[in-house]
């Protein structure tokens, strides 16, 4: 380290080096990272929810420099960015020799909602949190990879609960200025620009880039001058409107999508739709292929050589479905440029082509233009298969052509702070006591490294010994996390209170205990979801809550779709039992659930709670998030976690079995929740010995880290995607 003055022109280089760091979200999985620009000024950061790019606006550039002259804080801006920029250059990746044939020729992966970070608010959930993490994935493991997604300028919305204790919605704009995007600009140096036909309207967008790492996300964006307001506006909101505006969205981010790759001189190999919402694509690339000269069955059946599709849901709401007369109307140019009948067009959009009652259903038109097709975990397969077997005349379920590949998350993104700075200081004792050299610099580690460190069974399996981390030490991490939650749902319950000036108001240190058990649930307030599901045995919960000596407590979040009641009933029952009856004080709900609520309950949490109706729960994807944390999954034996239990690492509901009467299923579900959580989950984490310990649960946390955390990553699941969908051709 050296105090020497810095010279003007390294200062210059340091600052712009900043600049490009808050502009790729490179930083958000990056500890050291994060650490810089929380640094420059800790009350902006947390004001402005944790955003590089707005925290920099707010500091001058004089006071920048200033910083800057600090030889400590300096230096460290130099290590991160020499991490940095080793991540972006680095030769050998997994993909130089897992997946060659996609550097030059990408993966183009659209989806309708990308998740990074909680700055950027373009998701509506699960889909689109896995959507980033895919990206990010797909960057760590160094794979030629590009996505494609709009640009909602009011993002999702967020939720505020009124006196009523019902949603309400409001959205905020977004401003590129403050937001980690970069305008795509051609070689001229002007916004990159193209056109798509809706109806009789020639409608015009721009692009955004978002840097992950290595990989860019292109964000489709009407929002230009030569747009009639209307159409400027048609991508404000995810998931905004009605049918017309969702199926305007989908021909923009389907057809504008591929316009735009061509735009920018982009040719993939393969084109990777994450949920129906993008199929049109197939129809563009079907265009183009005719006018080069196929007839049209010719240039579907090229198409579908290059295209694979994930479907997420066995929901019906999930897959979108357009009318007859909106398809004609909206879809009148792929009749013409297609050479189809209007009847052939929706043909491709039904199960039984024939039935002109049938709507156009996005998922058909993808499952038909895809040369494979998968769910999202081993049972959602399964349920897939046996949902669009009607697709696939004269096969039998097993037959149908849908696998599965089970989804992951991005591990070193969805590792809290004190996490990755625990786990990264056992892995150097662990170095140490190994005997290797010198462990790398403190928290610096080059180029991937740390990725790659994270992601593999040995790294968990060394730290998760005994010998390495203690029982104490683990139980004390527990501790940490569990009040930084109990601390975070205080302070958003004070702010909530004070905003309906709420005189039932309770007192900060009576909400919620630092000791207690505390159970977790957060996620889209779907009604399949049964969130409510534990207060079907009130006066039992209510027992186990004013237990003196094994209390149990209750952290709830999530956001119910605007036009969905009775998902916003749900929610109004549960901030109702919070409020007015016994269970106040043990009962939270944190409103306006997002990335970064999920950051803190998924670390937090004893338990994470999952009692979806099986099977409609395809993976359940936040589960995984909780993993390297320490908490455990007590889940109904749906989707990913189906898989994921072995008997130790967590707890679960019931039977791998479903009655197929849903009032029974409820009644049973609802019943051996209660049981396991009073027979196994309450003895366990309250069974101490002589020292205070509880060694049976911290067994089982163990198990949990080593086992789920290596295996449930987009780090293995993109390889897997790579390997089944992406290199293989039918
Ligand atoms: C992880 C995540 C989800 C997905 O949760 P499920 O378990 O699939 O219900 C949804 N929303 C946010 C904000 C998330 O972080």
């Amino acid at each position: 380290m050296t105090s020497q003055v810095p010279s003007a022109a390294e200062l210059a280089e340091l600052k712009a080096g900043l600049h490009r760091l808050a502009r790729n979200l490179w930083w958000t999985w990056n500890q050291d990272a994060q650490d810089l620009f929380q640094e420059l000024s800790p009350r902006s950061w947390q004001n402005l929810y944790h955003n590089a790019v707005a925290v920099l606006r707010e500091v001058s550039d004089y006071e920048l420099r200033v910083h800057l002259m600090e030889p400590e804080f300096r230096q460290r801006v130099r290590e991160v960015l020499a991490c940095f920029d080793g991540y972006l250059k680095e030769p050998n990746t997994w993909a130089r020799e897992g997946a060659p044939a996609l550097s030059g020729r990408p993966v183009a992966y659209f989806s309708a909602e990308f998740g990074f970070h909680e700055t950027l608010p373009i998701a509506a959930g699960g889909l689109g949190v896995l959507a980033g993490d895919h990206a990010k994935a797909a960057s760590d493991l160094g794979i030629g990879f590009v996505g494609i997604s709009l640009f909602y300028r009011e993002g999702y919305f967020q939720q505020a609960i009124d006196q009523h204790n019902w949603q309400t919605e409001y959205y905020s704009n977004l401003d590129p200025k403050n937001l980690p995007i970069e305008q795509v600009l051609d070689a001229k140096g002007e916004p990159v620009r193209s056109s798509v036909r809706m109806g009789f309207t020639t409608v015009h967008f721009q692009a955004w880039r978002v840097n992950v790492g290595r990989v860019p996300v292109y964000l489709l964006d009407p929002y230009v001058e030569e747009n009639e307001e209307h159409y400027k506006k048609l991508a404000a909101r995810v998931y905004g409107g009605d049918s017309t505006t969702r199926i305007m969205q989908e021909i923009l981010l389907g057809v504008g999508g591929v316009r735009l790759l061509r735009a920018l001189g982009i040719e993939p190999s393969v084109y990777h739709m994450n949920e129906g919402h993008a199929a049109f694509l197939i129809l563009e690339l079907a265009r183009e292929r005719m006018a080069e000269g196929l007839p049209f069955e010719q240039a579907l059946a090229s198409v579908r050589s290059e295209c694979v599709f994930t479907t997420h849901t066995p929901v019906e709401a999930g897959h979108d479905r357009f009318s007859n007369e909106l398809m004609g109307f909206m879809g009148q140019k792929f009749v013409q440029q297609l050479g189809l009948t209007q009847e052939q067009l929706m043909a491709l959009g039904r199960v039984h082509p024939s039935d002109s009652h049938e709507p156009f259903c996005m998922t058909v038109l993808a499952l038909k233009g895809s040369r494979a097709a998968n769910g999202v975990s081993e049972l959602h397969g399964q349920v897939s298969r046996e949902m669009w077997q009607g697709l696939f005349p004269g096969k039998a379920v097993k037959d149908v052509p849908i696998g599965h590949v089970t989804n992951g998350v991005h591990l070193p993104g969805w590792m809290k702070g004190t996490v990755r700075r625990f786990w990264y200081n056992k892995y150097c004792d662990w170095e140490r006591a190994n005997g290797s050299a010198q462990p790398s610099a403190p928290h610096i580690r080059t180029a991937d490294s740390w990725e790659r460190l994270v992601n593999s069974p040995e790294f968990w399996s060394r730290i998760t010994d005994p010998s390495v981390t203690s029982d104490e030490e683990l139980w004390s991490l527990r501790y940490k996390l569990r009040r930084q939650l109990v601390e975070f749902a205080r302070r958003r319950l004070l702010i909530q209170g004070q905003r309906i000036s709420q005189r039932d108001f309770i007192e900060f240190d009576q909400l919620l205990s630092t000791d207690a058990l505390t159970i977790g649930f957060a996620r889209r307030f779907a009604t399949y979801k049964r969130a409510p599901l534990i207060f079907d045995q009130f006066e039992n919960v209510l027992k186990l809550v004013r237990d003196p000596l094994r209390p149990v407590q209750f952290v709830f979040a999530g956001k119910a779709h605007p036009r969905d009641d009775a998902g916003k009933s749900y929610i109004q029952k549960v901030i109702h039992l919070s409020k007015h009856s016994d269970l106040k004080g043990h009962l939270v709900f944190v409103e306006n659930y997002d990335i970064h609520v999920a950051r803190q309950m998924t670390s937090g949490c004893d338990v994470w709670l999952n009692n979806p109706r099986r099977p409609l729960e395809a993976s359940g994807t936040s589960g995984m998030k909780t993993s390297t944390h320490g908490c455990l999954n007590l889940s109904i034996l749906d989707g990913w976690w189906r898989e994921g239990w072995d008997g130790v690492n967590g707890f679960a509901i019931g039977e791998d079995s479903h009655p197929t009467d849903v009032a029974e299923q409820d009644r049973r579900d609802s019943e051996n929740l209660y049981k396991v959580l009073t027979e196994q989950v309450i003895p366990c984490f309250y069974n101490r010995d002589a020292d205070g310990i509880p060694r049976q649960w911290i067994k089982r946390m163990r198990a949990a880290i080593g086992k789920l955390a290596p295996e449930y990553t987009t780090w293995r699941m993109v390889q897997e995607y790579v390997a089944k969908y992406y290199l293989t051709h039918s």
